[in-house]
């Protein structure tokens, strides 16, 4: 009998996220203040986060255990199912085999949820009863507002106009946990005002979103605390559950991965399936391959210069040192909205920057015609942004099919996408646009980028 799906028993979940910090094989390079340039302080954090997150932050150690109440919330949903995609490779008839853990299960139909639910727990220990965050396609407002209503926690999210209007139903879903949507850029904080006298008319970006949300929590005397869904260290250190979850599963089965793919906007998921992996290639010289995939309508890892820049529009975010197609970019709207981000995770950046994983940009039309083969095969409809690995995905089993090769890949479905049944319409009407982003925009998405003197 073919076992398609590999479960984990609940008793041998992990109890500890993975800190991949002190096993980068290069030195970091230190997160800085956004007005002196110097590097921040755990004091200058704690504006913003509370600090058992802080500390996750720029924690020396390896391993973070999981606190017993985040367990508990995890073991809802969790572990999650890792599945070998029998279906897949026999369509496209390759010997490579295929596996992909599946996030798309959890609550918030999203990987998201696994720090989501960590951030509300370690903000209401400390006390916080509210939080401020952005969202775009509104998967990561979606996780915050279910975490947030398990604490009673009130929730504010700032969520780019342009899903706003094209996504009621999220904002729906959103409320329904009790959360107070506000289309971004608004004229509810000062750096949107600013943002709107400068740019009207726009239909918005995260970094517009971060500004407000920061601005909300900067200015709240400590009442409020702003959440962030990717890019920080603590946030992909809460996705490693993922991995970690993922290797005892294919260790169950007697294999582990010669590929593993995540997609990438801000780096949360692709570092979360593949860090523990990672681990294995920086300690026991393994060559797995790595591979961050993004669109190439935004070429954060592909074609944005290695430089410090902020994290939002309104530059109230330290400054760190990453891929960046600058702070002001907007990219075009393609419909995976968790992908547009101008910046990326910091460990990701160096992991690329030092040759440990590799990355790679695809259109969008060629990401839904895999996601709807994966459909036909799996019976599950993935989230536009998942559907860049599973494209990468088939590509490569494509690729082992015509060298003869059977290597072992696995992917991360990091969602599902039954808000994004007008995106599949469009596609299936022929009406999505395949970008190709000339020298011109990108240069003046570049000048944004500051020009920072490194510490010494
Ligand atoms: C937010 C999101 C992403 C992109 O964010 P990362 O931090 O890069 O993981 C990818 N897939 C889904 C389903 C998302 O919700």
């Amino acid at each position: 009998m073919r076992e398609y799906a590999i479960l984990l028993d609940a008793k041998k979940m992990p109890d500890a996220w993975y800190n991949i910090l002190p096993d980068m094989p290069s030195p970091s390079a230190p997160v800085l203040h956004p007005a002196t340039q110097q590097p921040v302080s755990p004091e200058d954090l704690a504006a913003i986060f509370p600090m058992g997150l802080i500390e996750q932050e720029m924690s020396p150690n390896p391993e973070i255990s999981i606190p017993g109440e985040v367990m508990d919330r995890y073991l809802m949903y969790r572990p999650t199912p890792l599945r070998r995609a029998y279906r897949l490779e026999e369509e496209l008839k390759t010997p490579a085999k295929i596996y992909y853990k599946n996030e798309s299960v959890t609550p918030s139909g999203s990987h998201k949820i696994n720090t989501s639910i960590a951030q509300a727990y370690y903000n209401m220990v400390e006390g916080v009863h509210s939080l401020s965050t952005e969202t775009g396609a509104g998967q990561w407002g979606t996780a915050l507002s279910i975490a947030c209503s398990m604490y009673n926690m009130q929730c504010k999210v700032y969520m780019v106009r342009v899903s706003f209007e094209q996504k009621p139903y999220r904002k729906g879903f959103m409320e329904a946990f009790g959360a107070t949507v506000i289309a971004s850029p608004s004229d509810t904080t000062e750096v949107g005002r600013k943002i709107r006298e400068d740019n009207p008319g726009t239909t918005g970006s995260l970094g517009m979103a971060i500004s407000e949300a920061v601005e909300v929590a900067v200015t709240s005397g400590g009442k409020i605390k702003y959440s962030l869904g990717s890019v920080l260290n603590h946030v992909c250190m809460h996705q490693t559950i993922i991995g970690e979850e993922a290797k005892l599963q294919m260790d169950s089965v007697g294999d582990y991965p010669d590929i593993v793919i995540g997609c990438c906007g801000g780096g949360s998921n692709f570092a979360g399936i593949s860090f523990p992996f990672v681990k294995d290639k920086l300690k026991k010289g393994l060559k797995t391959e790595f591979i961050a995939v993004e669109p190439a309508a935004c070429p954060t890892l592909t074609r944005g210069p290695y430089a410090y820049d902020f994290g939002d529009t309104g530059k109230l975010t330290p400054l760190m040192k990453q891929y960046t197609l600058g702070h002001n970019f907007v990219p075009p709207g393609i419909h995976a909205g968790g992908l547009r981000y101008h910046g990326v995770a910091q460990t990701v950046a160096h992991l690329k920057k030092d040759g440990v994983i590799d990355a790679r940009a695809l259109y969008q039309n060629p990401c839904f015609k895999a996601s709807l083969l994966f459909a036909k095969c799996e019976g599950i409809l993935p989230a536009p942004e998942s559907g860049h690995a599973i494209c990468a995905a088939v590509d490569e089993a494509v690729r082992c099919r015509e060298a003869g090769e059977s290597k072992t890949i696995l992917f991360n479905l990091s969602g599902h996408g039954h808000f994004d049944v007008a995106a599949y319409d469009a596609y299936l009407r022929g009406d999505l646009q395949d970008y190709d982003l000339d020298e011109e925009i990108l240069e003046k998405g570049r000048q944004s980028i500051p020009d920072v003197k490194e510490p010494a």
